[in-house]
C-alpha cells in the first residue's frame, strides 16, 4: 500500500505536462469548432492515438498507478483542454472500465484491444446501461438477455439511451437483465462485437454542452451473440443468480455493478475539476485586465473573493478526489461513500465555478467570443451523469446512517 501523498512524483508530473502541452496545442484551438460541429472529433482522437494518448496501453497505465492519482491527473489536464473533445477522447473508457471489471483475463484480453483499434484505424466503444425509464434507477432496466442453449448463444433485445458513442463504437458494452425478478441482482454485462446484426443506432442526441462528444439510442433487435460475450462466463452468473434467488443478502444489496460505480466516479470528479481550473484560470486573467472605473476589477474585493472562493472550491473538489482515488487504488473501503462524495462536489463546483466565471467576464463572459459560456455548459453535465448529485447524496446518506434511506 503506498502512504497517501499530495505529491504526484516525478513519473505523473511528466505525464501531467505532456497532457497539458496536447491540451492546450492540440484541444484548445479545436474546442470551439467541434462544439459548433457537434460531431465525432475523429482527427483529434487520432491524433491523440498517434502520440499514445488515446491507448490502452496509455489508460491500462494509470489505471494501475499504485499512487491512484494516475487517471485523476490524466482527466484534470486533458478536461482542462476541452470537455467536449476530452469525452470524445476518454468515452470508450468508460466501457474499458466494464470489461476490465467484470470480464475474464481472455476477455479483457480479447476486447479491451478492439475497443481503441489502432493509430491508423481508431475505434470507440460504448456502455449502454441506461433506457428510457431506467437512468438513476437502474434496477428497472428492461432489456433482456436470453440464453439459447442449443446454440450457446445470448439474444439481447430492448432499447438503450443517452449511450456516449452508441452506435459509432465498435465494441458495446450491454447491460440487461437476466432475470427480470431480481432487479439488479439479475442483471449481467454482455459485449457486443463490431459489425453484429440487430444492433442499431437510433436517435442522435442534440445537446447543452460537451457537444463534441456523441449520445445516442442504441437499438437491440434481437441481436444474437456467442456464449462467450457474457462477462464473467456462465458460470459465475449461475452461481451469482442462485444465491440472488436463494434470498442471500449477504453484501447488504449492494451489487458489483454499483461497486465498480463507485470506484470509478472520482475519475469523473477529476474531469470536472478539469473544466472548473480552465474556466478559474480565464476569469482571473480577465479580472486582472479589465478596466471599469479607472482600476482592473479585481481591485474590488467584490471580484477578488469570488475568484477566491473559486479557487478554494477546486483545490477541495480535488483533495477529495484524490483521496478516494487512492482509497481505490489501495483497495480501502469507501465506508463513507468517499467516491460519490468527491464526484458530487467536483460536479457542484464546476457548475458553480463556470457561473462565476461567465459574471466575472460581463458581456464577453455570455458570448461564443470567449469560452467560458462553453465551459459552463459543458459542466452542466457533471451533476447529472454517472449519478445525479441527488443520487450522489442518498448513497452518501445511506453509508454514513446505514439507513434505507430513500
Ligand atoms: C450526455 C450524456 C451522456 C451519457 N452517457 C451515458 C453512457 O455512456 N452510458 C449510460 O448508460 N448512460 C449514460 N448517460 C445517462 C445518465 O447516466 C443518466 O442520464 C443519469 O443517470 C440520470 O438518469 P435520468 O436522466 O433518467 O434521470 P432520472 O433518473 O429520471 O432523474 C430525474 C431527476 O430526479 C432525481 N431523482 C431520481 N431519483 C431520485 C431519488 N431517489 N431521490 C432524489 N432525487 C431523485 C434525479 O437526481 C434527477 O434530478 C448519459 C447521459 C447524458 C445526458
Amino acid at each position: 500500500m503506498s502512504t497517501f501523498s499530495l505529491d504526484p512524483g516525478p513519473d505523473q508530473l511528466a505525464v501531467r505536462d505532456w497532457l497539458h502541452g496536447f491540451a492546450a496545442d492540440v484541444m484548445r484551438p479545436a474546442a470551439a469548432e467541434w462544439d459548433e460541429r457537434e460531431e465525432t472529433p475523429w482527427p483529434i482522437i487520432q491524433e491523440a492515438a498517434k502520440i499514445g494518448i488515446y491507448s490502452l496501453d496509455f489508460y491500462a497505465q494509470q489505471y494501475f498507478d499504485p499512487s491512484g492519482v494516475g487517471i485523476p491527473i490524466a482527466m484534470e489536464e486533458l478536461f482542462w483542454g476541452d470537455a467536449g473533445l476530452g469525452l470524445a477522447i476518454v468515452g470508450t473508457t468508460l466501457a474499458a472500465v466494464a470489461v476490465l471489471a467484470n470480464g475474464t483475463d481472455e476477455q479483457i484480453g480479447t476486447w479491451a484491444p478492439q475497443m481503441f483499434g489502432t493509430p491508423d484505424d481508431v475505434k470507440v466503444a460504448a456502455f449502454c446501461s441506461s433506457e428510457p425509464d431506467a437512468g438513476s434507477d437502474v434496477s428497472a432496466l428492461r432489456t433482456r438477455a436470453v440464453y439459447d442453449e442449443a446454440k450457446d448463444e445470448w439474444v439481447l433485445n430492448g432499447t438503450k439511451t443517452w449511450a456516449t458513442n452508441g452506435g459509432i463504437a465498435a465494441v458495446h458494452v450491454v447491460v440487461a437483465t437476466v432475470d427480470p425478478a431480481l432487479g439488479a441482482r439479475g442483471q449481467a454485462s454482455f459485449v457486443v462485437p463490431p459489425g453484429t446484426p440487430g444492433l442499431s443506432q437510433g436517435q442522435k442526441f442534440k445537446k447543452h454542452g460537451i457537444r463534441a462528444s456523441h449520445t445516442a439510442e442504441v437499438v437491440l433487435d434481437d441481436v444474437r451473440i456467442p456464449g462467450s460475450c457474457l462477462l464473467g462466463g456462465k458460470e459465475k452468473l449461475d452461481e451469482r443468480l442462485a444465491r440472488a434467488r436463494e434470498g442471500a443478502k449477504r453484501s447488504g444489496g449492494k451489487n458489483a455493478a454499483m461497486a465498480t460505480f463507485e470506484a470509478s466516479r472520482p475519475a469523473v470528479g477529476a474531469q470536472a475539476i478539469g473544466i472548473a481550473r480552465a474556466a478559474y484560470e480565464v476569469a482571473l486573467d480577465y479580472a486582472k485586465t479589465r478596466v471599469q472605473f479607472g482600476r482592473p476589477i479585481i481591485d474590488n474585493q467584490g471580484v477578488a473573493f469570488q475568484l477566491a472562493d473559486m479557487k478554494t472550491r477546486i483545490d477541495a473538489a480535488r483533495l477529495l478526489v484524490w483521496r478516494a482515488s487512492w482509497m481505490a487504488a489501495n483497495n480501502q473501503l469507501f465506508t463513507s461513500a468517499e467516491g460519490s462524495m468527491s464526484k458530487l462536489y467536483a460536479g457542484e463546483t464546476a457548475k458553480y465555478v463556470t457561473a462565476q466565471a461567465m459574471q466575472i467576464l460581463g458581456g464577453n463572459g455570455f458570448t461564443r467570443e470567449y469560452p467560458v459560456e462553453r465551459m459552463h455548459r459543458d459542466s452542466a453535465i457533471y451533476t447529472i451523469f454517472e449519478g445525479t448529485s441527488e443520487i450522489q447524496r442518498l448513497v452518501i446518506a445511506r453509508a454514513i446512517s446505514g439507513l434505507p434511506i430513500r
